[in-house]
Formats: structure tokens, sequence, C-alpha cells
């Protein structure tokens, strides 16, 4: 018999965490550790946040439920803020990250096949790229970690190499109906794509007619400063998927398009039974009128060129374990020449909680609610884990 009743998918840590305030979280015994993950950029107002808390339980005590063969409204004020706020004239709602990124493929070969070319079914990804664990997911990020022993590759989708314009040009041919790119690259190592790299992407896809996808499940709900990081570069995609963050720890994700995008996407086509359910939309609203304001994104900018400048610090004193520090906004990676799952424990063991990424790259995503003192203490925490680092090569 295992260990354990779950399936042995994850290695979590061995205590139980029971409890979240704010920056800090606290296991079972009490212990407290500093979050500088966020449940991976999810939690973006930090644990148990009261206006949360609040829109939480206040609508537990009105309706849970009610399928998509009914309004409540919710679902329509909370579509109508992000189609205000953002480039999309359409919001379709989901549950998870996987799912959203799942209705953004349905809806880009369905875009084409309703407009007279069925043939363009292609979708053009990128190497080191995450898009989640569906089967649509896995085949359109093409990490062979990931679909290893899940059957044939499915039709459809081809993995270019990162940041090569002129091999994405190559690739376009008539059967293409779009390219997903996150506009930074969480999992794959907190790597963000140049301003001129999307500006390049969108014009290769209005000579070709394709559709462009952003995958902005980590980097948006105002991860980078922008409520969606592709907002830094005054170009839009077609469509979108969004999550983690905008539901900030309850589950929700978000297809969100323009209406020429969507206009393959009638009555039936496609739908989920608890997407946009009262409780996720209750949240998701509460979420949006705290991370969409100017003082907020003010506050998030502010402390992202603090941590910025921290990273650069550490990267100074530590050259012989630090390679490069990436990323944006408050989505940062510290790009290392060893292992960092190491580190990262030995953080863990010093109450501090970050994560890794693709690459050798410890990643930070602390909620978007930090401040400076945080900041301070998360960076003397890894100061002394990078000089034991240091150490420990050197006696080697
Ligand atoms: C986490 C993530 C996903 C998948 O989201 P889930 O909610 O885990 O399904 C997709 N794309 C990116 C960029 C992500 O970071």
């Amino acid at each position: 018999m295992s260990a354990s009743p779950l399936m042995p998918v994850y290695s979590p840590s061995p205590a139980d965490f029971t409890e979240g305030r704010g920056m800090e979280v606290f296991t079972r015994d009490g212990t407290r550790y500093l979050d500088f993950i966020a449940g991976i950029a999810t939690n973006a107002l930090g644990h148990c946040h009261p206006k949360l808390v609040a829109a939480l339980t206040e609508q537990a005590g009105k309706i849970w439920h009610m399928s998509n063969m009914y309004q409540t409204g919710l679902q329509r004020e909370l579509a109508q803020k992000y189609v205000d706020a953002t480039f999309a004239d359409v919001v379709f709602f989901a549950n998870s990250g996987t799912e959203a990124i799942e209705a953004c493929l349905k809806l880009t070969r369905k875009y084409h096949s309703a407009n007279g070319n069925p043939h363009k079914i292609d979708i053009l990804g990128f190497e080191g790229a995450f898009h989640g664990r569906s089967y649509g997911a896995i085949n359109a990020a093409a990490n062979p970690k990931y679909l290893e022993g899940f059957g044939p590759a499915l039709p459809g989708y081809q993995q270019l190499p990162w940041g090569d314009h002129e091999a994405l040009k190559a690739a376009i041919t008539d059967t293409t109906a779009g390219i997903i790119i996150e506009p930074v690259q969480g999992e794959g190592g907190v790597r963000a794509l140049p301003v001129e790299c999307l500006h390049g992407l969108r014009a290769l896809c209005d000579e070709a007619g394709i559709l462009l996808i952003f995958d902005e499940v980590q980097s948006g709900a105002s991860r980078t400063g922008k409520l969606f990081a592709h907002q830094w570069s005054g170009i839009t995609p077609d469509v979108m998927a969004a999550a983690k963050g905008i539901g900030g720890g309850f589950p929700m994700g978000a297809c969100l398009a323009t209406e020429k995008a969507a206009s393959g996407m009638k009555v039936g086509v496609h739908g989920s039974t608890f997407g946009g359910n009262p409780l996720a939309m209750a949240v998701g609203n509460a979420v949006f009128d705290e991370i969409s304001t100017p003082e907020f994104l003010q506050h998030v900018n502010d402390m992202a060129n603090h941590l910025g400048q921290a990273l650069e610090g550490l990267k100074d004193r530590h050259p012989g374990v630090v390679i490069d520090v990436r990323g944006k906004g408050l989505l940062r990676g510290i790009g290392l020449n060893q292992d960092p799952l190491p580190l990262r424990k030995k953080c863990f063991d010093r109450g501090l909680l970050v994560g890794n990424a693709g690459g050798n790259v410890l990643r930070l995503a602390p909620p978007l609610i930090v401040d400076q003192e945080h900041i301070s203490e998360a960076i003397g925490v890894i100061d002394a884990v990078l000089g034991e680092a240091a150490a420990q090569a050197h006696a080697a």
C-alpha cells in the first residue's frame, strides 16, 4: 500500500498549511512563512483579503450555482469590466487556465471553419511554453516531458524555437490557424518576450490572416504592472486566456476575444457546467475592482522596481551562482548556474516560499500587495542562501 491516498503526481512539502493572512502563511503548528510565490501567481491579493472574503461569504449566502441555462447577472458584470479594460469584445468563463486555453484553441479553429477555411487548423507554439495539462494544452506547448506516455501527439500543433522570427515566418503555411504565446513565459523560465517581438507577431498574423493567441494565465491580473502584460506593447491579440490571479485564489479562468475572432462561437458550440458560476464571479468581480485601479497598478510598478533593483544587487553579490535576473513586474526569475530545487528548499527552511522554473531558475511571484519590508526580508533570505551556495561551490 502506498503511504498517501493521493495520486502521487506532486511532491509537496510535508507540513500542512492551514492559515494565511496577507503575505504570510502558517502551518498547523503555527510556523510562519513569507509567501513569495502566491500559489504560483494566483493569490494576487495575498491570503484571505478582507474584500474577497466578504465577496465570497456574502455570495455563499445568496446563490451558488445555476448552470449556464440561466443568468445571474454576475458574469455579465465581470465580462463587461474586462471588455472595457482590454481589446476584447466578448468573454467566456472557465474554471482554470487550461480550460481557458482549450476555449482559445477551439475558438481559433472554429473561426476559420466558420469563415470558409476549415483547412486552417494548425496552431504554432513555442519551445519552453506552458499552457496547462489538458490534451489541447499539452499539445499546444508540445513539451515532450508532458506528452510522454499519452499516446500519439494530436495533429495540428507545431513547436518553434523561442524568439526566432525567421523560423516562425517560414513555418506559417496555408493550413496555419494561429500562433499561441505567453508574453512572459512562466514555467519555461520566466522569460519576457521583447516588445519588438510582440509587434512582429502581430504583423505576421495580420499578413497571414491568422489569429494571435496570448496566454496571460500567469502574466495577467496586473502581475507585470499593467492589467495584462501585452498592454506594455501597444499591440493586442485576437484571443487571450486568463486565469490564476484573476480569481485571487478562487478557481476561475477566462477566454477573451474580439467579436471577429469569436464569430464562430454560436449557441451550443462550447460550454462548461461550472464556468462562470456565481461564487467565482463574486470573487472575480471583487478581484478586478482591486487590481485594476491606477493606484494599485502604481503600487505594483513601484514594488517591481524595488524588487528588480534588489535582484540586480543579488546578481552583483553572487556572480559565481547567479547568471542573470529576468522577468517583468512582480513575475521574476533568478537564473542560476545550478539546480534551483535545493536552493528553494533552503529558502523554505528559512521561512520563505519561492518557486522554480525551467532552465535553472528560482521563480518569485509574490502577492501584488507586497511591500518594501517584505521585499527586504525575502532578499535577505535569498542572499544568505546564495551565499551558502557560493561557499559550497568554493569548498568543492
Ligand atoms: C498555470 C498556467 C496554465 C494552466 O493553468 P491551470 O489553471 O493550471 O490549468 C496555462 N498557462 C500558463 C501560462 C500558466 O502559467
